[in-house]
């Protein structure tokens, strides 16, 4: 996989934009995240932004008609563009206009036209097993195929939209009916959800090796989901209005190109089965893995400042992002440029690794106590949950992702 650096990724290059060159930034002149942007408060059409330190550079007059029509370019060309915006941002670069981020408001990136959500997070799949199904935590299927299910897109926002909490069906354990009312369990999940790139044609999938063409960029993703909705609702046709009352996304589409510093190998525990051939090839496992820090932040309306709830990474999911895409594909299903793949809840092995406070709380059995002494089980109205990555290794520069903010208002 080192054939896919270059000089963008060198990490001694500086920019002329100052900030870029702050080595707390999450967008220094390695990362040249995408955003869809215009001036706050303006009725501006939407345009292509690359986000550069606290700056945004914009791609009006660079020959894209929208993100849609970037993400659907080959690979190739990617790589191209990310050379070209490299030029103009470096160092000695003749010196552009850009539009500080403060200034600016985000949509969602693109026209995200299907939304699936996978479930590759296998720490998180034992853990929640294990509070529905104590004698069967993973069921048997898990570690051969990749597991998902089909969610909705219109409800999927940016960073920064609040949320109003759900009403739903809810039937407690003891009870003969179920009772519609405001959700009490809203949680967070933690997650990556990638975007793809070029699609595929209906009845022609993609061999493993093929799967990077069309991986276009990765953003942060929170999967909002109504844990007492949801044991109700979910056989047997799976997850339905426990999850698509909002999905909220991180405004910036952290590229491929990017992210190919913090590859790593793709490696199964001893024991366990080997991924079947069409989900396996050598270059796959040589690097198809990345390693990204992930964490949950909490602030409440009563606390001063946020708290961390938990941190993970994405090296602990048990499918790649390659498998997920040609999975998706390998029966034909045409994946179209700005699909969004969820990874699913990305918890690690270890307790205060978990992406979800189903299972910080242990099903809500043990509550967190944060640092003013507030209790929490599940999310009350006001508080505001936060999604953050970045990658780090020695040798190269951070990259970040930016905020994937979102706050919880009463029920309507
Ligand atoms: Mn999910």
């Amino acid at each position: 996989m080192s054939s896919m650096l270059d000089h963008t990724h060198d990490a001694a290059a500086r920019s002329w934009v100052a900030s870029a060159n702050d080595p707390a930034t999450d967008f220094p002149l390695q990362n040249l995240p995408f955003c869809s942007f215009r001036r706050s408060g303006s009725q501006e059409p939407w345009r292509i932004g690359v986000g550069i330190g606290d700056q945004i550079l914009d791609l009006a007059g660079w020959g894209f008609a929208d993100m849609n029509a970037l993400m659907a370019r080959p690979g190739h060309e990617r790589r191209a563009l990310r050379h070209r915006l490299f030029d103009t941002l470096k160092a000695g670069a003749p010196e552009l206009a850009l539009l500080p981020q403060a200034q600016a408001e985000y949509a969602v990136p693109c026209r995200i036209g299907d939304y699936t959500d996978f479930y590759t997070g296998i720490h998180h799949a034992r853990a929640v097993g294990r509070l529905f199904r104590p004698d069967n935590p993973l069921l048997p299927n898990y570690q051969w195929v990749p597991i998902g299910y089909h969610g909705r897109s219109s409800s999927i926002v940016v960073s920064g939209t609040p949320l109003r909490r759900p009403r739903g069906q809810v039937k407690p354990p003891d009870a003969d009916a179920p009772v519609f009312q405001p959700s009490a369990r809203i949680d967070c999940e933690l997650e990556l959800g990638l975007f793809v790139g070029p699609g595929n044609a209906l009845g022609e999938p993609f061999g493993i090796d093929e799967a990077d063409e069309h991986a276009f960029g990765l953003t942060l993703l929170n999967d909002w989901s109504a844990r007492d909705i949801q044991p109700w609702e979910y056989q047997p046709l799976g997850p339905f209005l426990a999850k698509n009352f909002g999905t909220t996304i991180s405004p910036w589409i952290v590229t491929m190109e990017a992210l190919a510093p913090f590859r790593i190998p793709f490696t199964r525990p001893e024991g366990d089965p080997q991924p079947l051939p069409y989900l396996d090839s050598p270059a796959h496992r040589a690097g198809a893995a990345f390693d990204i820090g992930l964490e949950v932040w909490l602030k409440t309306p009563a606390c001063a400042e946020a708290v961390r709830l938990s941190r993970s990474n994405l090296r602990h999911a048990y499918w790649s992002l390659a498998q997920m895409l040609t999975h998706h594909a390998s029966n034909g299903c045409n994946l179209q440029p700005g699909d969004l793949l969820g990874t699913g809840t990305l918890s690690g092995p270890a307790p205060d690794e978990a992406g979800s406070l189903l299972e910080l709380t242990l099903g809500g059995k043990q509550p967190i106590t944060l640092p003013n002494g507030e209790q929490r089980s599940f999310l009350l109205d006001g508080d505001q949950l936060g999604l953050r990555a970045s990658a780090e290794k020695p040798g190269f520069r951070r990259i970040g992702f930016g905020p994937c903010d979102g706050v919880i208002l009463p029920a309507a």
